[in-house]
Protein backbone atom coordinates (compact mmCIF):
# COMPACT_ATOMS: atom_id res chain seq x y z
CA UNK A 1 0.00 0.00 0.00
CA UNK A 2 1.19 3.46 -0.82
CA UNK A 3 3.23 4.88 2.31
CA UNK A 4 1.80 8.64 2.75
CA UNK A 5 4.03 11.58 3.15
CA UNK A 6 3.40 13.12 5.97
CA UNK A 7 2.37 17.10 6.31
CA UNK A 8 5.55 18.85 6.96
CA UNK A 9 4.51 22.26 9.27
CA UNK A 10 7.96 23.43 8.49
CA UNK A 11 7.22 23.34 5.06
CA UNK A 12 4.07 24.80 5.28
CA UNK A 13 5.22 27.90 7.50
CA UNK A 14 8.13 28.53 4.59
CA UNK A 15 5.12 28.35 1.63
CA UNK A 16 2.57 30.82 3.95
CA UNK A 17 4.96 33.04 4.70
CA UNK A 18 6.67 33.26 1.32
CA UNK A 19 2.86 34.38 -0.28
CA UNK A 20 0.43 36.94 0.87
CA UNK A 21 -3.39 35.89 2.35
CA UNK A 22 -5.39 38.93 1.39
CA UNK A 23 -6.88 39.23 -2.18
CA UNK A 24 -9.11 41.89 -4.09
CA UNK A 25 -10.41 42.04 -7.47
CA UNK A 26 -8.68 43.98 -9.98
CA UNK A 27 -11.62 46.28 -11.99
CA UNK A 28 -10.25 49.29 -14.43
CA UNK A 29 -7.09 48.89 -13.23
CA UNK A 30 -7.54 49.07 -9.45
CA UNK A 31 -7.75 46.83 -6.47
CA UNK A 32 -11.03 46.94 -5.45
CA UNK A 33 -13.39 44.87 -2.06
CA UNK A 34 -16.29 44.09 -2.77
CA UNK A 35 -19.01 47.38 -1.72
CA UNK A 36 -20.84 45.18 0.30
CA UNK A 37 -17.92 44.24 2.45
CA UNK A 38 -17.87 40.50 1.39
CA UNK A 39 -15.14 37.92 1.82
CA UNK A 40 -14.23 34.30 0.54
CA UNK A 41 -12.05 32.11 2.21
CA UNK A 42 -9.99 29.39 0.73
CA UNK A 43 -8.97 26.39 3.19
CA UNK A 44 -5.73 24.42 2.11
CA UNK A 45 -6.71 21.18 1.05
CA UNK A 46 -3.98 19.30 2.42
CA UNK A 47 -3.51 21.12 5.35
CA UNK A 48 -6.57 22.12 6.70
CA UNK A 49 -5.57 26.23 7.56
CA UNK A 50 -6.90 29.24 5.66
CA UNK A 51 -4.45 30.38 2.71
CA UNK A 52 -6.64 33.36 1.25
CA UNK A 53 -8.93 35.52 2.00
CA UNK A 54 -10.93 37.21 -1.06
CA UNK A 55 -12.81 40.34 -1.76
CA UNK A 56 -16.17 38.90 -2.94
CA UNK A 57 -17.67 40.72 -6.38
CA UNK A 58 -21.02 40.44 -6.52
CA UNK A 59 -23.81 42.64 -8.96
CA UNK A 60 -21.90 45.75 -8.39
CA UNK A 61 -17.97 44.38 -9.18
CA UNK A 62 -19.45 42.69 -12.35
CA UNK A 63 -21.42 45.50 -13.79
CA UNK A 64 -18.29 47.74 -12.90
CA UNK A 65 -15.95 45.20 -14.72
CA UNK A 66 -18.02 44.36 -17.57
CA UNK A 67 -18.12 48.69 -17.97
CA UNK A 68 -14.40 48.99 -17.50
CA UNK A 69 -13.81 45.66 -20.08
CA UNK A 70 -16.26 47.50 -22.91
CA UNK A 71 -14.58 51.17 -22.37
CA UNK A 72 -11.54 49.55 -23.03
CA UNK A 73 -12.59 48.41 -25.81
CA UNK A 74 -13.97 50.83 -27.66
CA UNK A 75 -12.37 53.24 -26.65
CA UNK A 76 -8.82 51.88 -26.86
CA UNK A 77 -6.08 52.08 -27.05
CA UNK A 78 -5.63 48.22 -26.88
CA UNK A 79 -7.23 47.37 -29.93
CA UNK A 80 -5.42 49.88 -31.83
CA UNK A 81 -2.14 49.06 -30.78
CA UNK A 82 -0.05 47.21 -33.07
CA UNK A 83 0.95 43.54 -33.48
CA UNK A 84 4.25 44.13 -32.24
CA UNK A 85 3.27 46.72 -29.16
CA UNK A 86 0.76 43.60 -28.53
CA UNK A 87 3.40 40.75 -28.68
CA UNK A 88 6.25 42.94 -26.14
CA UNK A 89 4.03 43.31 -23.77
CA UNK A 90 2.62 39.83 -23.41
CA UNK A 91 6.24 38.76 -23.64
CA UNK A 92 7.29 41.21 -20.28
CA UNK A 93 4.55 39.24 -19.04
CA UNK A 94 5.74 35.47 -19.73
CA UNK A 95 9.56 37.37 -18.54
CA UNK A 96 7.63 38.02 -15.15
CA UNK A 97 5.94 34.66 -14.33
CA UNK A 98 9.57 32.89 -14.64
CA UNK A 99 10.62 35.69 -12.01
CA UNK A 100 7.53 34.42 -10.17
CA UNK A 101 7.30 31.25 -10.93
CA UNK A 102 8.01 29.80 -7.62
CA UNK A 103 5.53 31.87 -5.82
CA UNK A 104 3.20 31.36 -8.30
CA UNK A 105 3.15 27.41 -8.08
CA UNK A 106 3.07 27.82 -4.30
CA UNK A 107 -0.31 29.42 -4.53
CA UNK A 108 -1.45 26.88 -6.32
CA UNK A 109 -0.10 24.21 -4.09
CA UNK A 110 -1.86 25.76 -1.36
CA UNK A 111 -4.53 26.11 -3.14
CA UNK A 112 -5.59 23.26 -5.41
CA UNK A 113 -3.28 20.90 -3.23
CA UNK A 114 -1.51 19.87 -6.27
CA UNK A 115 2.43 18.54 -5.96
CA UNK A 116 4.87 21.31 -6.02
CA UNK A 117 7.08 19.61 -8.63
CA UNK A 118 3.88 19.31 -11.02
CA UNK A 119 3.01 22.75 -10.16
CA UNK A 120 6.15 24.28 -11.37
CA UNK A 121 6.22 22.29 -14.61
CA UNK A 122 2.68 23.63 -15.12
CA UNK A 123 3.97 27.31 -14.15
CA UNK A 124 6.96 27.07 -16.63
CA UNK A 125 4.28 25.63 -19.20
CA UNK A 126 1.64 28.96 -19.00
CA UNK A 127 5.21 31.46 -19.31
CA UNK A 128 5.89 29.38 -22.83
CA UNK A 129 2.45 29.86 -23.79
CA UNK A 130 2.87 33.60 -22.97
CA UNK A 131 5.40 33.60 -25.31
CA UNK A 132 3.63 31.49 -28.06
CA UNK A 133 0.89 33.87 -28.04
CA UNK A 134 2.90 36.62 -27.91
CA UNK A 135 4.47 35.42 -31.31
CA UNK A 136 1.16 34.82 -32.96
CA UNK A 137 0.41 37.86 -32.18
CA UNK A 138 2.92 39.51 -34.93
CA UNK A 139 1.30 37.24 -37.44
CA UNK A 140 -2.32 37.72 -36.88
CA UNK A 141 -3.68 38.28 -40.82
CA UNK A 142 -6.35 38.17 -43.22
CA UNK A 143 -6.68 37.47 -46.67
CA UNK A 144 -6.81 38.95 -50.12
CA UNK A 145 -8.53 38.01 -53.69
CA UNK A 146 -7.43 39.84 -56.95
CA UNK A 147 -9.41 37.15 -59.00
CA UNK A 148 -12.65 38.74 -58.50
CA UNK A 149 -11.69 40.97 -61.56
CA UNK A 150 -9.61 43.54 -62.89
CA UNK A 151 -12.30 45.96 -60.58
CA UNK A 152 -12.43 44.35 -57.59
CA UNK A 153 -10.39 43.48 -54.78
CA UNK A 154 -11.38 41.46 -51.83
CA UNK A 155 -9.83 41.72 -48.41
CA UNK A 156 -10.42 40.06 -45.72
CA UNK A 157 -9.69 41.49 -42.27
CA UNK A 158 -9.81 39.31 -38.91
CA UNK A 159 -10.71 42.00 -35.79
CA UNK A 160 -10.77 41.25 -32.23
CA UNK A 161 -13.93 40.23 -31.53
CA UNK A 162 -14.41 42.32 -28.67
CA UNK A 163 -15.20 41.73 -25.26
CA UNK A 164 -14.40 37.95 -23.90
CA UNK A 165 -15.88 36.92 -20.26
CA UNK A 166 -12.91 33.98 -19.23
CA UNK A 167 -14.06 31.38 -17.02
CA UNK A 168 -12.08 28.87 -15.39
CA UNK A 169 -11.90 26.29 -13.26
CA UNK A 170 -10.13 24.93 -9.49
CA UNK A 171 -7.94 22.53 -11.33
CA UNK A 172 -5.04 23.77 -12.95
CA UNK A 173 -5.84 27.26 -12.10
CA UNK A 174 -2.70 29.10 -13.73
CA UNK A 175 -2.25 26.96 -16.31
CA UNK A 176 -6.17 27.06 -17.73
CA UNK A 177 -6.17 30.83 -17.50
CA UNK A 178 -3.01 31.21 -19.89
CA UNK A 179 -4.28 29.34 -22.31
CA UNK A 180 -6.81 31.90 -22.80
CA UNK A 181 -6.00 35.37 -21.93
CA UNK A 182 -2.64 35.86 -23.63
CA UNK A 183 -4.52 34.85 -26.91
CA UNK A 184 -7.43 37.17 -26.51
CA UNK A 185 -4.77 40.28 -25.60
CA UNK A 186 -3.06 39.03 -28.85
CA UNK A 187 -6.14 39.66 -30.52
CA UNK A 188 -7.17 42.92 -29.39
CA UNK A 189 -9.51 42.21 -26.84
CA UNK A 190 -10.18 43.12 -23.66
CA UNK A 191 -11.28 40.31 -20.52
CA UNK A 192 -13.55 39.88 -17.40
CA UNK A 193 -11.59 37.05 -16.15
CA UNK A 194 -13.53 34.21 -13.42
CA UNK A 195 -10.81 31.89 -11.68
CA UNK A 196 -12.81 29.12 -9.70
CA UNK A 197 -13.25 30.71 -6.06
CA UNK A 198 -11.57 27.55 -4.63
CA UNK A 199 -8.23 28.79 -6.61
CA UNK A 200 -8.34 32.28 -7.54
CA UNK A 201 -5.11 33.28 -5.98
CA UNK A 202 -2.91 32.63 -8.87
CA UNK A 203 -5.18 34.64 -11.71
CA UNK A 204 -5.18 37.52 -9.08
CA UNK A 205 -1.25 37.61 -9.06
CA UNK A 206 -0.87 37.41 -12.73
CA UNK A 207 -3.29 40.71 -12.21
CA UNK A 208 -0.57 42.44 -10.68
CA UNK A 209 1.92 41.20 -13.09
CA UNK A 210 0.05 42.81 -15.90
CA UNK A 211 -0.52 45.95 -14.08
CA UNK A 212 3.65 45.88 -13.60
CA UNK A 213 3.93 45.52 -17.29
CA UNK A 214 1.70 48.16 -18.38
CA UNK A 215 -1.30 46.94 -19.69
CA UNK A 216 -3.71 49.50 -20.07
CA UNK A 217 -6.41 49.98 -17.11
CA UNK A 218 -9.54 48.01 -17.89
CA UNK A 219 -8.41 45.71 -20.16
CA UNK A 220 -8.36 42.88 -18.08
CA UNK A 221 -10.40 43.12 -15.15
CA UNK A 222 -10.28 39.67 -12.60
CA UNK A 223 -13.13 38.71 -10.17
CA UNK A 224 -13.73 36.56 -7.62
CA UNK A 225 -16.87 35.01 -6.75
CA UNK A 226 -19.53 32.11 -7.16
CA UNK A 227 -20.78 30.86 -10.38
CA UNK A 228 -24.24 31.89 -10.42
CA UNK A 229 -22.92 35.06 -8.70
CA UNK A 230 -20.72 36.05 -11.27
CA UNK A 231 -19.83 33.29 -14.11
CA UNK A 232 -23.28 33.43 -14.92
CA UNK A 233 -24.23 37.15 -15.80
CA UNK A 234 -20.65 36.85 -17.42
CA UNK A 235 -21.94 34.28 -19.55
CA UNK A 236 -25.58 36.46 -20.42
CA UNK A 237 -24.67 40.37 -20.50
CA UNK A 238 -25.24 41.58 -23.77
CA UNK A 239 -21.71 43.60 -23.55
CA UNK A 240 -19.86 40.08 -23.68
CA UNK A 241 -19.04 39.09 -27.48
CA UNK A 242 -17.13 35.53 -26.35
CA UNK A 243 -17.84 33.02 -24.27
CA UNK A 244 -14.13 31.17 -23.07
CA UNK A 245 -14.96 28.76 -20.59
CA UNK A 246 -13.52 25.61 -19.25
CA UNK A 247 -15.06 23.87 -16.47
CA UNK A 248 -17.78 20.48 -16.54
CA UNK A 249 -20.06 19.65 -19.24
CA UNK A 250 -23.04 20.21 -17.10
CA UNK A 251 -22.00 23.94 -16.50
CA UNK A 252 -20.67 24.47 -19.88
CA UNK A 253 -24.51 23.64 -21.34
CA UNK A 254 -25.91 26.41 -18.99
CA UNK A 255 -23.26 28.99 -19.93
CA UNK A 256 -24.19 28.00 -23.54
CA UNK A 257 -27.82 28.44 -22.85
CA UNK A 258 -27.51 31.82 -21.05
CA UNK A 259 -24.69 33.07 -24.46
CA UNK A 260 -27.38 32.10 -26.90
CA UNK A 261 -29.69 34.87 -26.06
CA UNK A 262 -27.40 37.47 -27.22
CA UNK A 263 -25.53 35.54 -29.92
CA UNK A 264 -22.29 35.13 -28.07
CA UNK A 265 -19.75 32.84 -29.87
CA UNK A 266 -18.24 30.12 -27.35
CA UNK A 267 -15.30 28.26 -26.79
CA UNK A 268 -16.15 25.20 -24.39
CA UNK A 269 -13.18 22.89 -22.28
CA UNK A 270 -15.51 20.41 -20.83
CA UNK A 271 -15.24 17.11 -19.18
CA UNK A 272 -13.55 13.55 -20.50
CA UNK A 273 -13.51 9.93 -19.78
CA UNK A 274 -10.47 9.11 -21.84
CA UNK A 275 -9.51 5.68 -22.80
CA UNK A 276 -6.20 4.54 -22.85
CA UNK A 277 -6.32 1.24 -25.55
CA UNK A 278 -3.63 -1.67 -24.85
CA UNK A 279 -2.53 -3.97 -27.40
CA UNK A 280 -0.52 -6.80 -26.31
CA UNK A 281 2.51 -6.02 -28.66
CA UNK A 282 3.06 -2.44 -26.87
CA UNK A 283 5.96 -1.53 -24.84
CA UNK A 284 3.68 -2.88 -22.04
CA UNK A 285 6.26 -1.29 -19.29
CA UNK A 286 6.01 2.28 -21.00
CA UNK A 287 2.03 1.75 -21.18
CA UNK A 288 2.08 0.64 -17.61
CA UNK A 289 3.77 4.32 -16.86
CA UNK A 290 1.46 6.12 -18.71
CA UNK A 291 -0.96 4.15 -17.36
CA UNK A 292 -0.56 4.85 -13.75
CA UNK A 293 0.57 8.65 -14.48
CA UNK A 294 -2.87 9.34 -16.60
CA UNK A 295 -5.13 7.65 -13.69
CA UNK A 296 -3.33 9.60 -10.60
CA UNK A 297 -1.37 12.75 -11.64
CA UNK A 298 -3.20 15.81 -10.56
CA UNK A 299 -5.10 13.16 -8.23
CA UNK A 300 -6.81 12.27 -11.42
CA UNK A 301 -8.64 15.86 -11.08
CA UNK A 302 -7.77 16.54 -14.47
CA UNK A 303 -10.44 16.38 -17.76
CA UNK A 304 -7.18 14.26 -19.63
CA UNK A 305 -7.34 11.85 -16.82
CA UNK A 306 -6.76 8.37 -18.53
CA UNK A 307 -9.22 6.62 -16.93
CA UNK A 308 -11.19 4.04 -18.68
CA UNK A 309 -7.99 1.32 -19.20
CA UNK A 310 -8.95 -1.17 -22.36
CA UNK A 311 -6.82 -3.81 -22.31
CA UNK A 312 -6.51 -7.12 -24.50
CA UNK A 313 -7.63 -10.08 -22.99
CA UNK A 314 -4.53 -11.91 -23.40
CA UNK A 315 -2.17 -9.20 -21.42
CA UNK A 316 -5.21 -7.86 -18.85
CA UNK A 317 -4.34 -9.95 -15.46
CA UNK A 318 -0.64 -9.48 -15.83
CA UNK A 319 -1.16 -6.04 -17.00
CA UNK A 320 -3.65 -5.56 -14.13
CA UNK A 321 -1.23 -7.25 -11.61
CA UNK A 322 1.91 -4.91 -12.08
CA UNK A 323 -0.70 -1.67 -12.78
CA UNK A 324 -1.42 -1.96 -9.41
CA UNK A 325 2.08 -2.79 -7.77
CA UNK A 326 2.89 0.47 -9.40
CA UNK A 327 -0.01 2.60 -8.49
CA UNK A 328 0.53 1.16 -4.81
CA UNK A 329 3.90 2.45 -5.07
CA UNK A 330 2.50 6.13 -5.83
CA UNK A 331 4.10 8.59 -3.28
CA UNK A 332 0.44 10.26 -1.92
CA UNK A 333 0.74 12.80 0.34
CA UNK A 334 2.04 16.92 1.65
CA UNK A 335 2.42 18.19 -1.64
CA UNK A 336 4.92 20.51 -0.56
CA UNK A 337 7.02 17.86 -0.70
CA UNK A 338 9.04 17.88 -3.86
CA UNK A 339 8.89 14.01 -4.02
CA UNK A 340 4.41 13.94 -3.45
CA UNK A 341 3.50 12.95 -6.58
CA UNK A 342 0.11 12.64 -5.48
CA UNK A 343 -1.75 15.61 -3.21
CA UNK A 344 -4.74 16.03 -2.24
CA UNK A 345 -8.50 16.12 -3.54
CA UNK A 346 -10.20 19.56 -4.10
CA UNK A 347 -12.65 19.60 -0.95
CA UNK A 348 -14.36 17.24 1.25
CA UNK A 349 -17.60 16.76 -0.18
CA UNK A 350 -15.31 15.87 -3.86
CA UNK A 351 -13.84 13.62 -1.53
CA UNK A 352 -16.97 11.84 -0.90
CA UNK A 353 -17.83 11.39 -3.92
CA UNK A 354 -15.01 10.32 -5.75
CA UNK A 355 -15.64 7.25 -2.67
CA UNK A 356 -19.29 6.85 -3.59
CA UNK A 357 -18.28 6.37 -7.50
CA UNK A 358 -16.07 3.34 -6.43
CA UNK A 359 -18.63 2.04 -3.78
CA UNK A 360 -21.45 1.94 -6.43
CA UNK A 361 -19.42 -0.12 -8.59
CA UNK A 362 -18.43 -2.46 -5.90
CA UNK A 363 -22.37 -2.40 -5.26
CA UNK A 364 -22.67 -2.90 -9.19
CA UNK A 365 -20.46 -6.02 -9.00
CA UNK A 366 -17.17 -4.17 -10.35
CA UNK A 367 -13.95 -4.81 -7.76
CA UNK A 368 -11.66 -2.57 -5.86
CA UNK A 369 -8.54 -4.57 -6.34
CA UNK A 370 -6.53 -1.27 -5.02
CA UNK A 371 -7.48 1.56 -2.62
CA UNK A 372 -10.87 2.88 -2.75
CA UNK A 373 -10.91 5.05 0.28
CA UNK A 374 -9.48 7.81 1.51
CA UNK A 375 -6.12 7.83 3.57
CA UNK A 376 -6.92 7.99 7.19
CA UNK A 377 -3.29 8.32 7.97
CA UNK A 378 -3.07 11.86 6.38
CA UNK A 379 -5.25 14.49 8.13
CA UNK A 380 -6.61 16.61 4.85
CA UNK A 381 -8.13 15.26 1.96
CA UNK A 382 -5.84 12.68 0.16
CA UNK A 383 -7.44 9.75 -1.66
CA UNK A 384 -5.74 6.33 -2.35
CA UNK A 385 -4.87 5.34 -5.76
CA UNK A 386 -7.68 3.63 -6.85
CA UNK A 387 -8.20 0.52 -9.19
CA UNK A 388 -11.25 -0.98 -10.14
CA UNK A 389 -11.66 -4.31 -12.44
CA UNK A 390 -14.49 -5.94 -13.91
CA UNK A 391 -15.70 -3.08 -15.09
CA UNK A 392 -19.03 -3.27 -17.64
CA UNK A 393 -18.97 -0.41 -20.24
CA UNK A 394 -22.53 0.25 -19.18
CA UNK A 395 -21.81 0.40 -15.67
CA UNK A 396 -22.39 4.48 -14.39
CA UNK A 397 -18.38 4.47 -12.95
CA UNK A 398 -17.66 3.43 -16.95
CA UNK A 399 -19.67 6.31 -18.30
CA UNK A 400 -19.25 9.26 -15.62
CA UNK A 401 -16.68 11.25 -15.16
CA UNK A 402 -15.37 10.66 -11.37
CA UNK A 403 -12.60 13.29 -11.73
CA UNK A 404 -10.48 11.46 -8.84
CA UNK A 405 -7.43 8.86 -8.50
CA UNK A 406 -9.53 6.41 -9.65
CA UNK A 407 -8.27 3.53 -13.02
CA UNK A 408 -10.68 1.73 -14.49
CA UNK A 409 -10.10 -1.67 -16.11
CA UNK A 410 -12.28 -3.24 -19.32
CA UNK A 411 -10.95 -5.73 -21.74
CA UNK A 412 -11.29 -5.93 -25.52
CA UNK A 413 -10.86 -8.64 -27.70
CA UNK A 414 -10.31 -7.46 -30.94
CA UNK A 415 -9.69 -4.18 -32.60
CA UNK A 416 -12.94 -2.76 -33.57
CA UNK A 417 -14.57 -4.05 -30.14
CA UNK A 418 -11.48 -1.76 -28.64
CA UNK A 419 -12.34 0.84 -30.97
CA UNK A 420 -16.23 0.82 -30.12
CA UNK A 421 -15.66 0.20 -26.47
CA UNK A 422 -13.80 3.65 -26.56
CA UNK A 423 -16.39 5.31 -28.65
CA UNK A 424 -19.33 4.74 -25.90
CA UNK A 425 -19.03 7.43 -24.14
CA UNK A 426 -20.85 11.08 -24.24
CA UNK A 427 -17.57 12.44 -23.94
CA UNK A 428 -14.75 12.82 -26.36
CA UNK A 429 -11.74 14.65 -25.58
CA UNK A 430 -9.11 12.51 -24.94
CA UNK A 431 -7.53 8.84 -25.91
CA UNK A 432 -4.16 7.24 -26.64
CA UNK A 433 -3.17 3.57 -28.26
CA UNK A 434 -0.26 1.50 -27.35
CA UNK A 435 0.69 -0.89 -30.14
CA UNK A 436 4.17 -1.40 -32.15
CA UNK A 437 2.49 -2.12 -35.02
CA UNK A 438 1.77 0.76 -37.81
CA UNK A 439 -1.62 -0.10 -38.66
CA UNK A 440 -2.70 -0.77 -35.27
CA UNK A 441 -1.79 2.46 -34.18
CA UNK A 442 -3.54 4.44 -37.81
CA UNK A 443 -6.92 2.37 -37.49
CA UNK A 444 -7.48 3.04 -33.91
CA UNK A 445 -6.32 6.61 -34.00
CA UNK A 446 -8.58 7.37 -37.08
CA UNK A 447 -11.34 5.11 -35.21
CA UNK A 448 -11.85 7.40 -32.22
CA UNK A 449 -13.74 9.92 -31.73
CA UNK A 450 -11.32 12.49 -29.85
CA UNK A 451 -9.94 16.09 -29.88
CA UNK A 452 -6.57 14.57 -29.29
CA UNK A 453 -5.49 11.13 -29.53
CA UNK A 454 -2.15 10.08 -28.15
CA UNK A 455 0.26 7.24 -30.11
CA UNK A 456 2.10 5.52 -27.75
CA UNK A 457 2.19 8.55 -25.44
CA UNK A 458 0.07 9.94 -22.82
CA UNK A 459 -0.86 13.70 -21.62
CA UNK A 460 1.63 15.17 -23.86
CA UNK A 461 1.19 18.92 -24.69
CA UNK A 462 2.89 21.60 -27.13
CA UNK A 463 1.76 25.52 -27.16
CA UNK A 464 1.73 24.48 -31.23
CA UNK A 465 -0.65 21.70 -31.31
CA UNK A 466 -4.68 22.52 -30.91
CA UNK A 467 -6.08 21.35 -27.95
CA UNK A 468 -9.89 20.69 -27.45
CA UNK A 469 -12.84 18.35 -27.52
CA UNK A 470 -15.37 16.28 -29.47
CA UNK A 471 -19.10 15.36 -28.63
CA UNK A 472 -20.05 16.41 -24.73
CA UNK A 473 -16.06 17.53 -24.07
CA UNK A 474 -16.50 20.88 -25.52
CA UNK A 475 -16.66 23.18 -28.69
CA UNK A 476 -13.99 24.91 -30.46
CA UNK A 477 -10.10 24.05 -30.05
CA UNK A 478 -7.37 25.98 -27.93
CA UNK A 479 -3.68 26.17 -28.25
CA UNK A 480 -2.16 25.81 -31.92
CA UNK A 481 -1.52 28.48 -34.40
CA UNK A 482 -5.58 29.38 -34.65
CA UNK A 483 -5.80 30.38 -31.06
CA UNK A 484 -5.41 33.96 -31.41
CA UNK A 485 -7.80 34.05 -34.75
CA UNK A 486 -10.36 32.64 -32.40
CA UNK A 487 -10.55 35.42 -30.64
CA UNK A 488 -11.04 37.39 -33.88
CA UNK A 489 -13.98 37.84 -36.33
CA UNK A 490 -13.75 38.34 -39.93
CA UNK A 491 -14.68 41.52 -41.69
CA UNK A 492 -15.07 41.54 -45.69
CA UNK A 493 -13.76 44.83 -47.49
CA UNK A 494 -15.12 44.59 -50.94
CA UNK A 495 -13.23 47.25 -53.28
CA UNK A 496 -14.62 48.84 -56.56
CA UNK A 497 -12.01 51.04 -58.97
CA UNK A 498 -12.93 52.75 -62.02
CA UNK A 499 -16.54 53.09 -63.39
CA UNK A 500 -19.41 51.14 -61.72
CA UNK A 501 -19.33 48.14 -64.79
CA UNK A 502 -22.56 46.28 -63.39
CA UNK A 503 -25.39 49.10 -63.31
CA UNK A 504 -28.95 48.39 -62.11
CA UNK A 505 -30.60 51.08 -63.32
CA UNK A 506 -29.23 52.42 -66.93
CA UNK A 507 -27.49 55.74 -67.35
CA UNK A 508 -29.17 58.61 -67.83
CA UNK A 509 -29.37 60.83 -70.90
CA UNK A 510 -28.19 64.12 -70.21
CA UNK A 511 -30.72 66.66 -69.59
CA UNK A 512 -33.42 64.19 -68.21
CA UNK A 513 -34.93 64.10 -65.63
P1 LIG B 1 -17.41 23.81 -12.94
O1 LIG B 1 -18.09 23.61 -14.22
O2 LIG B 1 -18.14 23.54 -11.69
O3 LIG B 1 -16.90 25.32 -12.82
C1 LIG B 1 -16.11 25.93 -13.80
C2 LIG B 1 -16.19 27.43 -13.65
O4 LIG B 1 -17.53 27.84 -13.98
C3 LIG B 1 -15.93 27.92 -12.24
O5 LIG B 1 -15.25 29.15 -12.27
C4 LIG B 1 -17.34 28.08 -11.72
O6 LIG B 1 -17.44 28.95 -10.63
C5 LIG B 1 -18.05 28.64 -12.93
N1 LIG B 1 -19.51 28.54 -12.89
C6 LIG B 1 -20.29 27.82 -12.06
N2 LIG B 1 -21.61 28.02 -12.36
C7 LIG B 1 -21.64 28.86 -13.41
C8 LIG B 1 -22.68 29.42 -14.19
N3 LIG B 1 -23.96 29.17 -13.95
N4 LIG B 1 -22.35 30.24 -15.21
C9 LIG B 1 -21.06 30.51 -15.51
N5 LIG B 1 -20.03 30.01 -14.77
C10 LIG B 1 -20.31 29.19 -13.75
O7 LIG B 1 -16.06 22.97 -13.03
P2 LIG B 1 -14.99 22.71 -11.91
O8 LIG B 1 -14.41 24.00 -11.45
O9 LIG B 1 -15.59 21.80 -10.91
O10 LIG B 1 -13.85 21.96 -12.77
C11 LIG B 1 -13.90 20.64 -13.05
C12 LIG B 1 -14.44 20.39 -14.44
O11 LIG B 1 -13.68 21.10 -15.40
C13 LIG B 1 -14.37 18.95 -14.86
O12 LIG B 1 -15.56 18.52 -15.44
C14 LIG B 1 -13.25 18.93 -15.89
O13 LIG B 1 -13.34 17.87 -16.78
C15 LIG B 1 -13.38 20.24 -16.51
N6 LIG B 1 -12.12 20.65 -17.12
C16 LIG B 1 -11.99 20.62 -18.49
C17 LIG B 1 -10.80 20.93 -19.10
C18 LIG B 1 -10.67 20.94 -20.60
O14 LIG B 1 -9.78 21.63 -21.10
N7 LIG B 1 -11.49 20.22 -21.34
C19 LIG B 1 -9.62 21.28 -18.32
C20 LIG B 1 -9.85 21.28 -16.90
C21 LIG B 1 -11.07 20.99 -16.35
P3 LIG B 1 -17.49 28.33 -9.13
O15 LIG B 1 -16.15 27.74 -8.92
O16 LIG B 1 -17.76 29.48 -8.31
O17 LIG B 1 -18.59 27.31 -9.12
Amino acid sequence: MNIPIALDRSRLDAALAATQRGYDLLIDGNWRKAADGGVLTRASPAHGVTVSTYARAGAVEVEAALAAARRAFDEGPWPQLTGAERSKLLLNVASLIERDAELLATLDVLESGKPIAQARTEIAGAADIWRYAAALARDLHGESYRTLGPSKLGVVVREPIGVVSIITPWNFPFLIVSQKLPFALAAGCTAVVKPSELTSASTLYLGRLLLEVGLPRGVVNILVGEGPDVGAPLTADPRVDMVSFTGSTRVGKAAMAAASASLKKVSMELGGKNPQIVFPDADLDAALDAVVFGAYFNAGECCNAGSRIILHESIAGDFLAAASTRAAAVPVGDPLDPDAKVGAVITPIHLEQIERHVEGARSAGAEVVLGGRRLVSLAGQFMAPTIVSGVKPAMAIAREEIFGPVLLVLTFRTMAEAIAIANDSAYGLSASVWSRDFDTCLTVSRGVRAGTVWVNTFMDGAAELPFGGTKQSGLGRELGRNAVADYTEEKTLHFHTGPRTARWLPIRQSGAA
